[in-house]
């Protein structure tokens, strides 16, 4: 990266460079923080905590502004002081301490780039990708297909590179050491994620153990990936749709690759999050359209803005509750705001007039929240009246929305039940909270009741699909088809392998095994059914 590069404006407008950059790291970072709570955890996301609030640092702001007023531009500015900043952490005597160090790095780098323009690392061939460490963006940008493993000579178990690794099935091993760096290209390297096992140039026999270790996963994986174009058909010819969890244009696209039939939830709130005010109607309808056209005329699903309780928005002034799971979240917050989700809903019924577009909105507990909601699309629609093609849902994440779900269908085309939601509300136990995490499981026989009342009164009038993560969790599928589910959405990774899960279920077995199900006493129990039944098809 050419630090020197480009003429230095005025300090202001080198400032207000360094402004904008922040920001715009600021944003793809918190973007990266809400995938990786969403697909890996809570505690994995909040790692992401360190580069946000280094980028909050008023105390490194004033000094890169500092080195401004002296007439240093900006990317001087910024690497220079980030330099010292890294640098002190790298001589503290705490190893914990030290390591924050290759978060410095990590951030200094990604505003750099920002700065001047330059993009991210690009993997052109397949193979194990070699670097010292890899910033958020990097990670996230990974070609989970092209690239089959990750070294990398710094980084540990909790940084960025390993939870984007981890939540996309990419092996990795971290701290390699420095060492790694100067193997030439070409070199044959064999590692195991799940052990953090490295060897370079390894003998034959080792380098059989690792093949035949590899073979079979890869082989199910491209199996899965060559049939995942082809529709979801279980074996008694019931056709599923299997669609994806997006949250960007880049998920949109990865998800087209995987095979995907459409997206059934596309997360609005990333456009959201990480920045000063709302965006505009006319952004988001580019945001809308641009997944629409890298999905080539799948049908999306737009769930509109899901922020409030543990997702807040700056703009958005919000007392600290005690509760945030239990405060204004959803559609709670959006009809609070009417303003705002009048503007997301013009946007949406742009979108719709041009591309197969559904919507959903989040958390709805009472028909009054509905209609109201259905009342302010209707004004945004206009004169015209809503998109023909529109296609209007809701979430089913709250306990009681699911026992009423009768009074809701009238006024539905669809209903995407969201598990994670559903069950930590029915179970009482808080999904981001690891203490009670376990508790949290769609799978537990109270969950599943709630589903089967969902799915035995939408039969044959509205369908039901599950939008939460039990959708892709292989013992969850058999259950959730048994039960009357037929549209999964799930992240892009696991699209194939979902489909491919699906093309083996034998609906009417499932039926039966989803039924003994509700009789269980526990999640456990559940699980151990599903297996039972899948060992049997395999002996
Ligand atoms: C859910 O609650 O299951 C869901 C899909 O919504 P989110 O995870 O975005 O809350
Ligand atoms: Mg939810």
């Amino acid at each position: 990266m050419d630090l020197d590069s480009g003429e230095v404006g005025e300090p202001s407008a080198e400032w207000r460079r360094i402004v904008e950059s922040v920001a715009a790291v600021r944003r793809e970072i918190e973007h990266v923080r809400i995938l990786t709570s969403r697909e890996v955890g809570a505690e994995e996301a909040s790692i992401f905590d360190a580069h946000l609030s280094l980028l909050a640092d008023a105390e490194m702001l004033a000094d890169v502004k500092a080195r401004i007023g002296t007439g240093v531009g900006a990317v001087a500015a910024w690497a220079g002081c980030l330099a010292d900043v890294e640098r002190v952490w790298a001589g503290l005597p705490d190893p914990y301490l030290r390591e924050r160090a290759e978060d410095v790095h990590a951030v200094s780098d990604q505003v750099l780039r920002a700065l001047t323009g330059e993009s991210a690392r690009q993997t052109v061939a397949e193979g194990i990708l070699v670097a010292r460490d890899l910033t958020p963006a990097e990670a996230a940008g990974l070609d989970a297909d092209l690239v089959l493993g990750v070294v990398l000579a710094q980084g540990s178990a909790t940084s960025h590179a390993a939870i984007l690794a981890r939540a996309r099935d990419i092996p990795l091993v971290v701290a390699a050491g420095r060492d790694v760096l100067s193997v030439p290209e070409g070199t044959t390297i064999v590692l195991d994620g799940g052990s953090g096992e490295l060897c370079i140039d390894p003998s034959p026999e080792l380098l059989d153990d690792f093949r035949r270790r590899a073979a079979d996963l890869a082989e199910r994986r491209a199996h899965h990936l060559a049939l995942a174009e082809q529709p979801a058909v279980s074996l008694d010819g019931t056709h599923f749709a299997v669609v994806a969890n997006v949250g960007s244009v880049a998920d949109a696209r990865s998800s087209l690759a995987a095979g995907a039939d459409g997206a059934g939830l596309v997360r609005t709130e990333f456009l959201f999050l990480g920045r000063a005010s709302a965006p505009g109607v006319d952004e988001q309808q580019a945001e809308y359209q641009a997944i629409a056209q890298a999905l080539a005329g799948r049908r999306i699903t737009l769930r509109t803005l899901d922020a409030g309780g543990d997702k807040p928005l700056p703009y958005i002034p919000m007392p600290l509750e005690a509760n945030p799971f239990l405060g204004r979240r959803g559609i709670r917050l959006s009809l609070d705001h009417r303003e705002l989700l009048r503007e997301q809903l013009v946007a949406i019924c742009r979108t719709a007039r041009r591309y197969p577009t559904s919507v959903m909105f989040p958390m709805v507990a009472t028909l009054g929240e509905l209609l109201d909601a259905r009342q302010v699309l209707a004004e945004a629609a206009g004169p015209t009246g809503l998109p023909e093609d529109l296609q209007v849902g809701m979430m089913v994440e709250i306990p009681a929305a699911a026992l009423k779900i009768e009074t809701f269908l009238s006024h539905l085309d669809f209903v995407s039940i969201g598990t994670n939601d559903l069950a930590q509300y029915a179970l009482a136990a808080e999904r981001g909270n690891g203490a009670v995490a376990a508790l949290s499981d769609a799978l537990d026989p109270g969950v599943l009741m709630l589903i089967d009342h969902v799915c035995r009164a939408a039969r044959g009038r509205v369908e039901v699909a599950v939008c939460g993560e039990a959708a892709s969790d292989e013992l969850a599928i058999p259950v959730l088809a048994g039960l009357g589910v037929r549209e999964l959405s799930v992240s892009p990774y696991a699209v194939p392998r979902v489909k491919a899960t699906i093309r083996e279920l034998d609906p009417g077995r499932c039926a039966a095994l989803a039924q003994e199900a509700l009789t269980l006493a526990g999640a456990d129990d559940v699980r151990k059914l599903v297996l039972a039944m899948m060992s049997e098809t395999n002996a």
